[in-house]
Formats: C-alpha cells, sequence, structure tokens
C-alpha cells in the first residue's frame, strides 16, 4: 500500500526515542521528509545524524524543543515553515508516564503531570494547525496510552490526565474537521527507553534482561505474550497521519498485544 507520503513533510514530537525515533525512520523510508524534536539536543543531534546519513541532509529537521514551552514550539513551527514550506502531519508522541498511587501523588505531581499531558498536545496542535490546514490533507495522530481507558491504580494521574486527552482529541475531531483529521493511538506496553529505565532500576539486578521482559508480559497477562516493539507503533502513527488514513478522524487505535478487558 502506498501511504502517499513522498515528499511530504511531517512533524514527529519526542523524536530522538523509542516510538518517535522509529516513527521518523519509517516515514523517511516512505520518502516523507521529517521534523524531529525532542528535550535532549545531544541524543537528538545523534539520532538526527544517522537519520541525515541514510536519507539526505535535506530531508531531515532536528531541533531542540520542550514542548511546554510555547516560544520553543511556536519557533519549531516557524523552522518547519521555512525549511519544508509546510507540514501535512503532526505526530504528537512527546512524553513519559508517571508512576504513583493516589496517595503518593502530591499536588505539584499531579499539576506537573496535568501540565505534560494537556500542553503535549494544545501547544503543538496551535502551533502547526494553520500549516496542516493549509496542506489541504492535514492530519494530527496522538501517542496516547490504553491507560485511559483501562486505568491503573500505580499510575493514577496518568491514567487520569490520559482519559481527558482523548476527550480533548475527540472535540478536536470536530472543530478542526473537515481540514485536518485528528487521530489517536492507545498504546500497551512498548519497549521502548521508559522500560529500559525500569528495567535498569529492577529489584533483582541479576535479573537478565529478557528475563525481565518475560516476566512483565506474563504479570501484564499479555496475550500476544510479549511486549510490542517500537516499529510496530510506528506504522500505525504512520498510517493514520497518511492520506492512505484520509477517512479516518475522531478514532482511536489500540495497539498492546491484546492487553484490555472491554469491548
Ligand atoms: P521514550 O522515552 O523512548 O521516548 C520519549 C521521547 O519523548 C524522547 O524523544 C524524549 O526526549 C521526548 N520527550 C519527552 N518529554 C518531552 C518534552 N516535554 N518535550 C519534547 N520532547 C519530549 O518513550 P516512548 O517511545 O515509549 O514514548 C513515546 C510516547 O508513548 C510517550 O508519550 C509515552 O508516554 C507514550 N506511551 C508509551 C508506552 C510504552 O509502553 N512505551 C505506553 C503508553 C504510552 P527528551 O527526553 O530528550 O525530551
Amino acid at each position: 500500500m502506498d501511504l502517499g507520503l513522498k515528499d511530504k513533510p511531517v512533524v514527529v514530537t519526542g523524536g530522538s526515542s523509542g516510538i518517535g525515533l522509529e516513527t521518523a525512520r519509517l516515514l523517511l523510508d516512505e520518502g516523507a521528509r521529517v521534523a524531529i524534536c525532542a528535550r535532549g539536543a545531544e541524543r537528538l543531534e545523534r539520532v538526527a545524524d544517522e537519520l541525515r546519513d541514510k536519507h539526505g541532509k535535506d530531508r531531515v529537521l532536528a531541533r531542540p524543543v520542550n514542548v511546554l514551552v510555547e516560544e520553543e514550539v511556536t519557533a519549531f513551527a516557524a523552522d518547519v515553515q521555512e525549511t519544508f514550506g509546510g507540514a501535512v502531519a503532526l505526530i504528537n508522541n512527546a512524553g513519559q508516564g508517571r508512576v504513583s498511587t493516589f496517595a503518593e501523588t502530591t499536588d505539584d505531581a499531579w499539576r506537573e503531570e496535568l501540565e505534560l499531558k494537556y500542553f503535549s498536545q494544545i501547544r503543538p496542535v496551535r502551533a502547526f494547525q494553520a500549516m496542516l490546514k493549509a496542506s489541504g490533507e492535514g492530519a494530527i495522530v496522538a501517542t496516547n496510552s490504553l491507560l485511559a481507558l483501562q486505568p491503573e491504580p500505580h499510575m493514577v494521574c496518568t491514567s487520569s490526565a490520559r482519559a481527558g486527552i482523548q476527550n480533548l482529541l475527540k472535540s478536536l475531531a470536530r472543530e478542526l474537521a473537515p481540514e485536518i483529521r485528528v487521530n489517536s493511538i492507545l498504546v500497551g506496553l512498548i519497549d521502548s527507553n521508559q522500560w529500559q529505565r525500569r528495567f535498569e532500576a529492577r529489584e533483582d539486578q541479576s535479573q537478565s534482561r529478557e528475563d525481565w521482559y518475560a516476566q512483565l508480559a506474563k504479570t501484564k497477562n499479555i496475550p500476544l505474550g510479549r511486549l510490542g516493539d517500537p516499529a510496530e507503533a510506528a506504522r500505525l502513527l504512520a498510517f493514520l497521519a497518511s492520506p492512505a488514513a484520509s477517512f479516518i478522524t475522531g478514532a482511536q487505535v489500540e495497539i498492546s498485544g491484546g492487553i484490555s478487558r472491554f469491548i
């Protein structure tokens, strides 16, 4: 299937690692031009160089940006406009989860988490909206979590914030139609830096990576018996962002190896 992304500019937030990086790789393989951002400049430049070596200097734009800081996101959008002349898709992927129960979550932690989840959508959508609209085939895709629909008590504020985001995205799908489609993916457990960090902080430091991940998949009761690969999430993000998904908006697609317990 041709995704219809040849030479089209696509923006991926949180593109220096995990799901975002695999999405950038896939989009470039599909012939798109890609703008990525993340806070950590060193890792971002390292991966951007790797992408430029493979696909060409003029196809990759990388900027250190915190998606929560308005001026930085606005400047990033201006760079994308100047370099690529616009963008057809925005993949709002930057972020991370917070592990804490209700008892452990302070007011400040609540505020921080709500700010991260909401403004990592709000600021890029505001900054790129005009460009997406002008492209005539604009799309926004958010990387969200299955926690939005199936909360976990040990990730209470992340679960709650993620549910709010689904609500916001549904409103955006109405308000931005017909010029911009808005969809989301609901991720279960995908093997990325987030899980690598948790593996490194494991209680039993003698446990191998393979055993730790196998045990995690078992404990989490994942029917497909493993965590997902970032490249698997990337394929779904790229499809929803592309003209191949031209009649899909307001949708949420689960990618979890079958972990959900609802219909
Ligand atoms: P990674 O930690 O591998 O990647 C996260 C990326 O986001 C990095 O590039 C990071 O770079 C960037 N980032 C984080 N915060 C900001 C910020 N404020 N501004 C700009 N960039 C930022 O994790 P994943 O690939 O797993 O995560 C991708 C998305 O998927 C996240 O939103 C995550 O919450 C979500 N998700 C992942 C799950 C999983 O199992 N992996 C489960 C559910 C949801 P830097 O730190 O340098 O800014």
